[in-house]
């Protein structure tokens, strides 16, 4: 039986203080002891269903972070306040001063920016490699190195990493496998494939609603127990929590995840094979012509299709900006950042989110200055959405064949 992670968050019941089908939120940053002794005992260890102070753990936080564990297979969670949050406490949990991270060179502006600049200030080094060059990632292994990192699908190429591949070279390097899951949740289960630990933004697809910041680390009991530890633990001791009302509003967010990625994925899959077939040079991992099509065909769980991310390459800068310009006037969407919105985002990742990355990077990367990402909405009437890009297109003279093919 194939693993199907919406399932498992259906399964997931909690029944509020008073039978509330939603459970009360915690609206409290401390709690009751009945005895001092009972205190005393919480701070040496953790038990079950008992909660000290807010920071640590809270009830409705603890319902997010169970639902998103079942989703993802995992025996653990803790949800945190942003995506970053749950990257740079990860990171901080796995790595000391003198120790060495391999990282892909197609990321998350934000996680490079760590990497690259914040990290190397604790002694903590990164080097960025071609993930799909298996043995460039073996190569850059040394004793030292405590973390490979990647993202399932890539910000913003939208590179397949090949999870059990990668998890194997881990291993063998005795080092440990992070994937940030962001883009693809429930359609990806990076814990199955090998991987020791998944880190999410929940702004994105888990939510939903482009109303909150909000992120999640998923990995085994002692993982979770190491990254909130009272006395060491990166979490409980840099302090990205989680509000729990916002915790409460994405839990009841999550329960429509999958609906609502089907409807991404098809509506997706139908921009990405129309405008390839105008000659388009686009990029989603749905299509056949994508270079892991049939690596993340063996990889993900059925059901959920293929994301809702494409790249089109428009062959310059300015092409784009025009371009971006008028699908916003011809209500496509919206020109701004971020991504699993209800609506169709759109930005150049070169100018916004990667912009962290510099020029000759972004380019040996095949980041080019004319790539539109698109985060693609739940549109019903996704014909008409064709025909506006369509016109948009013509009007801002991007012609088929503008972009290099590639990866
Ligand atoms: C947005 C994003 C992040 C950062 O998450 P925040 O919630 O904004 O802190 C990390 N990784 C990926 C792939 C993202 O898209």
């Amino acid at each position: 039986m194939a693993f199907n992670p919406a399932s498992r968050v259906q399964d997931y019941l909690v029944f509020g203080e008073f039978g509330d089908v939603n459970p009360s939120i915690t609206d409290s940053s401390t709690y009751t002891f009945l005895s001092p002794e009972r205190m005393e005992e919480l701070f040496e260890h953790e038990i079950e269903g008992c909660f000290l102070y807010s920071r640590h753990f809270n009830p409705t936080n603890k319902y997010l972070a169970s639902a998103l564990e079942r989703m993802e297979d995992g025996e653990a969670a803790q949800v945190m306040a942003s995506g970053m949050g749950a990257i740079s406490t990860t990171l901080m949990t796995l790595c000391g001063a003198g120790d060495e991270i391999v990282c892909g060179r197609s990321i998350y502006g934000g996680t490079y920016a760590l990497l690259k600049n914040l990290l190397p200030r604790f002694g903590v080094t990164t080097r960025f490699v071609d993930l799909c060059n298996h043995d460039a990632v073996r190569a850059a292994i040394t004793p030292r190195t405590r973390v490979l990192y990647c993202e399932s699908l890539s910000n913003p190429l939208l590179e397949v990493s090949d999870l059990p591949a990668l998890a194997a070279i881990a291993h063998d390097g005795g080092t440990r496998l992070v994937v940030d899951n962001t883009f693809t949740p429930m359609i990806l289960s990076p814990l199955r494939h090998g991987a020791d630990v998944v880190v999410h933004s929940l702004t994105k697809f888990v939510n939903g609603t482009s109303d909150c910041v909000a992120g999640c680390v998923v990995s085994s009991r002692e993982f979770i127990a190491q990254l909130n530890d009272i006395n060491a633990g990166p979490s409980m001791l840099l302090g990205p929590v989680l509000d729990s009302t916002r915790a409460a509003s994405i839990l009841k967010n999550l329960h429509s995840l999958h609906i609502r990625l089907r409807q991404h994925g098809a509506n997706a899959l139908y921009l990405a094979s129309g405008l390839q077939a105008l000659g388009y040079t686009v990029h989603y991992p749905g299509l056949p012509s994508h270079p892991q099509h049939g690596l993340l065909a063996r990889l993900i769980n059925p059901g959920y299709g293929w994301g809702g991310m494409m790249t089109l390459d428009t062959g310059n800068h300015n092409a784009a900006n025009r371009l971006m310009t008028l699908m916003q006037r011809e209500k496509v969407g919206y020109l701004a950042v971020s991504l699993g919105y209800f609506k169709t985002l759109f930005t150049t990742p070169g100018h916004s989110t990667s912009s962290e990355i510099p020029p000759e990077e972004r380019e040996a990367a095949g980041l080019r200055e004319g790539l539109i990402r698109f985060s693609i909405g739940l549109d019903e009437d996704v014909v008409q959405t064709m025909e506006r890009i369509e016109r948009c297109l013509v009007e801002a003279e991007v012609r088929p064949n503008a972009g290099r093919a590639g990866n």
